[in-house]
């Protein structure tokens, strides 16, 4: 079973995505603020996380900062998912540490790939979605 946190302060954005990933052997964990997303990676040691950039409270930068600076670290891979596509605005997420990057409105066959890509790199047996 694959675990997939989806963080989305959007109700129509969150749904999109779990719509997209909706698959057998895919759990999908959802949280539609940064710091509740904080603590649900915390509980849930999800194989990969879909962060919004732009959310209330902690964003998504500073969410992916407080994961990268957990003890004990959680190694999860993150996608940045963001509004923010003007020029040199994928090296910023990218540059920040995020380990990808989805535009919005997002794609539901960019969304796939992306997680596809992300599981192949990590190993993990990435279902056909
Ligand atoms: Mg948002």
């Amino acid at each position: 079973m694959i675990t997939i946190l989806i963080a989305d302060d959007d109700a129509a954005s969150l749904e999109l995505l779990k719509d997209a990933l909706a698959a057998p052997g895919y759990r999908i964990i959802e949280s539609s603020d940064g710091s509740d997303a904080l603590l649900k990676v915390q509980s849930e040691t999800p194989d990969i996380v879909l962060l919004d950039i732009q959310m209330p409270g902690l964003d998504g930068f500073e969410v992916l900062r407080a994961i990268r600076g957990l003890d004990p670290p959680v190694p999860c891979p993150v996608l940045a998912v963001t509004a923010f596509v003007m020029d040199g605005d994928r090296e910023r997420m990218l540059a920040s540490g995020f380990d990808g990057y989805i535009a919005k409105p997002v794609s539901i066959s960019h969304v796939r790939e992306q997680v596809r890509r992300i599981l192949n790199s990590s190993s993990k047996v990435g279902h056909e979605i």
